[in-house]
């Protein structure tokens, strides 16, 4: 096998044979298939696609790179994968939510890049609370408390690792036979019984168009179902951010207040319309889980997760030493609120990193106060930077100026964020 004919082969628009796909996985893992190969590899994949069964063996062929584990001797289990978001906070509240109900939740979750956040940066704004478990931890945490969420080890899929740091420097991430591959790789190897997918269109999504967020659920969804893991996924909405904060600490705020019972009405939503589709992927669909956030036994899950995780449940969250509100310029309406100035303002504070290596502010973000439909009058509150650093205020100022548009009357809001629902 050689690398340039595999390339050929993608570059005039033809199909990868299976041995073609296992062979440059494999290579390029080891080293033996060079990073400038592998780039013109994925940029022809980003130009030609790939079929449904070149998907499937490319997705199968990342899985063989790494160990696979398997939680189904523990019972019933569910995994959820969000596309990303601003404000998606919902991983929080829905992992124990999900374990309250006796389905066991192996969550493994990520740091934010860029402006996106990270489920594993915003644990850790709560004192103690450590991302690394060993996979013994991991079980033992599984067994008794019913959900872990930590960081994933090197082991699974790391020729996926490999290839979306190539194609995060080559312009090759959009694509989505390549999107759907990285991801299903990873929550395939993971090892649980059922998977939700929640993938987001809108300005503050990755996939910014419906059509585009569409074929990329129902790739993932075939994927995960002709590999035996059975797959569902919710297209919602993410043109506004998620809830009322953006920034790591002030997300665990508003989880928590979801957890007691209260949140914003949409990451209750969502948060609830997830879990059933879990819990009824994993045979439970009988049950409401909107009821174990009433009545406190979500709470008293998360409460134990984060203990287990040498958390402190009860410690003061970070909060930052500097805020400037921001206040409508004029009475009216709120008619719009992009997700991505706001996501830009939270990065620009501090919230997100610009590399791997770089440190977060726990405390840095964008809090809401009011959103596309509600009424405002002249002077009031619509949001407060936070940060430890109030150098940062210049910039983060630039990236709103377009941030929230007024109009004098209502818009029409819709009350979901759920747009469909693809099996
Ligand atoms: N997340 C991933 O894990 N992979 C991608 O390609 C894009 C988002």
């Amino acid at each position: 096998m050689d690398a340039v004919d595999v390339i050929r082969t993608k570059r005039d628009g033809g199909a990868l044979s299976n041995a073609q796909i296992d062979w440059v996985i494999d290579a390029y893992t080891r080293g033996a298939v060079a990073d400038e190969q592998m780039a013109a590899l994925a940029m022809a994949i980003f130009l030609r696609g790939m079929t449904r069964t070149e998907i499937s063996r490319w997705t199968a062929a990342m899985i063989a790179s790494g160990e696979r584990m398997d939680f189904t001797h523990l019972g019933a289990t569910a995994d959820k994968h969000s596309t990303g978001g601003v404000g998606d906070k919902i991983t929080l509240p829905l992992v124990p939510l999900v374990a309250a109900h006796g389905v066991r939740v192996p969550q493994l979750s990520g740091r934010g890049l860029g402006h996106t956040g990270g489920t594993l940066d915003k644990l850790e704004s709560i004192r103690g609370w450590r991302a690394d478990v060993t996979p013994e931890a991991m079980l033992t945490q599984l067994r008794d408390v019913g959900g872990v969420i930590c960081a994933a080890g090197a082991g699974l899929a790391p020729a996926d690792k490999k290839l979306y740091a190539l194609r995060d420097i080559t312009s090759t991430v959009e694509s989505i036979p390549l999107i759907a591959s990285s991801i299903m790789s990873k929550k395939i190897a993971e090892g649980s019984g059922a998977l939700v997918l929640d993938v987001k269109t809108g300005s503050g999504a990755f996939m910014q168009t419906e059509a585009d967020a569409r074929a990329l659920a129902r790739t993932m969804v075939d994927l995960g179902n002709d590999a035996g893991l059975a797959t569902v996924a919710l297209l919602t909405d993410m043109e506004t951010p998620l809830g009322l904060t953006v920034g790591n600490a002030l997300e665990v705020r508003e989880s928590v207040e979801v957890l007691a019972g209260g949140g914003p009405t949409d990451v209750v939503e969502l948060t609830v319309a997830l879990a059933r589709e879990m819990l009824t992927l994993a045979g439970r669909g009988d049950i409401d889980p909107a009821d174990a956030l009433a009545d406190g036994r979500a709470m008293d899950v998360w409460r134990r997760m984060i203990s287990a995780q040498g958390g402190d449940p009860d410690a003061p969250l970070p909060t930052s030493s500097h805020t400037e509100v921001i206040t409508a310029p004029r009475g009216g309406y709120i008619v719009a609120m992009p997700a991505r100035p706001i996501a830009i303002a939270a990065w620009r504070l501090g919230a997100g990193r610009a590399r791997k290596e770089d440190p977060v502010d726990l405390a840095a973000g964008v809090e809401i106060h009011r959103k596309p439909g509600d009424r405002v009058t002249a002077g009031e509150p619509v949001l407060t930077l936070h940060t430890t650093d109030p150098a940062k205020f210049g910039r983060a100022l630039e990236a709103l100026t377009e941030a929230v548009a007024y109009g004098s009357e209502s818009v029409p809001i819709s009350s979901t964020r759920v747009i469909d629902r693809i099996a």
